[in-house]
């Protein structure tokens, strides 16, 4: 059967003369998520209204589900949509919708609101408040009328046709895909950083994805993981050009130049570097982790400082204040836990020293990074130019 969804969209509709670009990048994505699905959709704007039709070849659940993943969606209505056939056949619909839709209203208060976008319609919207209020009293009559705190509220939109709606769906909220920038998202195979990256997507950020390995010392398998992480959390966030960066070298070189309880702390400076000239190149103006304060030793305050001194570009750590039990309820949420427990070795436990100190130094750290400079550049040039580009589609 056919299905009209009224789509609900909250914070982006205030963004004044901005907002038709916020409504087109939601109808963008609304269409790009039914696009996966069987049969025809429609996706419409009409006066600050979505719409999206469905020929009715899939199941509303079905689409009910890829709509809650799309940010930027506050609610989805299922709707009748109707003529307008007068008053008496506006009632005749009601009691339909109320049929179809299965609604028990014994011991129930309820209220109907109308409102009439189209003016030139005959009724005023009190009336037809109070008509079809009496109708579906007719059909009920266990039920109560209540307007200050009823338990359900039936909606009339009256426009060139007239939509009935009671029921809301919670969709995710956030923003649309491509109202936030561009950023470039640190991905490794825990369970963090998969999370960060679904936090900003929910702003609107568009993601692109660096990941480091060290083969032979990390396995296919472990990169076969992030892939999987980052299809996941391109359900979300769209499409992800994920950099997949041969990072054995430089991990070697530091080891054999540098302290090894400095070890982690100066490769992730040189992760962030690297991060940076991806994120030059595909236009980011932001890096994006998975780091949450005092986690590890490399997520002290100290540390976190030290490894943001190499960086220019601001880097968002939407996690940095929440416990790992929380990032893990997300994870879980958003199906990525699974998967990212996966027991593959990471770069970063490779060579780690027994005891990485937790409050390093930065003039320390740079004087040690000193010992780097015959090789370094060379590895950093490598590093990039042999990367590979894997293009991530949920
Ligand atoms: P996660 O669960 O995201 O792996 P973590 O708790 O293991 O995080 P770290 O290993 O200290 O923490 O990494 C901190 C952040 O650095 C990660 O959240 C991620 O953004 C980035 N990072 C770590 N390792 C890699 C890697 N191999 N490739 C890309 N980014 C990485
Ligand atoms: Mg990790």
């Amino acid at each position: 059967m056919e299905q009209t969804y009224l789509i609900k969209y909250g914070e982006i509709g205030i963004k004044g003369k901005n907002r038709h670009l916020f409504e087109d990048a939601l109808v963008r994505q609304i269409d790009l998520a039914l696009e996966r699905l069987q049969g025809e959709f429609h996706t419409r704007k009409e006066q600050g209204r979505i719409y999206v039709e469905s020929d009715g070849s899939c199941e509303s659940w079905e689409v009910l589900e890829a709509l809650k993943k799309v940010f930027g969606i506050v609610g989805i209505c299922p709707v009748m949509k109707t003529d307008d056939r007068g008053l008496e056949a506006l009632g005749d619909d009601m009691i339909r919708f109320l049929e179809e839709g299965e609604y028990d209203l014994k011991g129930k208060t309820f209220k109907v609101v109308t409102r009439r976008a189209r003016k030139s319609y005959p009724v005023e919207s009190m009336e037809v408040n109070a008509y079809l209020g009496g109708r579906i009293l007719e059909w009920c009559p266990e039920a109560a009328v209540d307007v200050h705190e009823p338990d359900i509220l039936f909606h009339v939109e009256i426009r060139e046709l007239i939509y009935i709606y009671s029921r809301v769906i919670p969709g995710p909220g956030g923003m649309p895909a491509g109202t936030g920038g561009r950023s470039m998202l640190l991905l490794s195979g825990g369970i963090d950083s998969p999370v960060a990256g679904y936090m900003m997507a929910k702003r609107g950020v568009v993601l692109d994805a660096v990941y480091f390995h060290a083969p032979p010392y990390t396995s296919e398998r472990a990169r076969q993981k992030v892939e999987d992480l980052a299809r996941q959390v391109a359900v979300y966030a769209g499409p992800i050009r994920l950099h997949v960066i041969n990072f054995t070298d430089i991990q070697l070189y530091i080891y054999e130049q540098c302290p090894h309880d400095e070890l982690t702390i100066i490769m992730r400076r040189y992760m962030m570097k690297l991060a940076e000239i991806f994120a030059a190149k595909c236009g980011c103006l932001s890096l994006v982790t998975g780091e949450s304060v005092g986690q590890v030793a490399s997520q002290t305050m100290q540390s976190l400082a030290v490894t943001n001194a190499v960086c220019t570009l601001p880097v968002f750590r939407p996690l940095i204040a929440f416990d790992k039990r929380e990032i893990v309820e997300i994870a879980e949420q958003i199906g990525t836990f699974e998967t990212s427990i996966l027991p593959y070795e990471d770069c970063c436990t490779i060579f780690v020293a027994k005891h990485p100190v937790t409050k390093p130094n930065l003039r320390a750290i740079e004087r040690s990074e000193r010992k780097l400079a015959e090789k370094i550049d060379e590895l950093m040039e490598e590093a990039v130019r042999t990367a590979e580009v894997v293009e991530i589609r949920a």
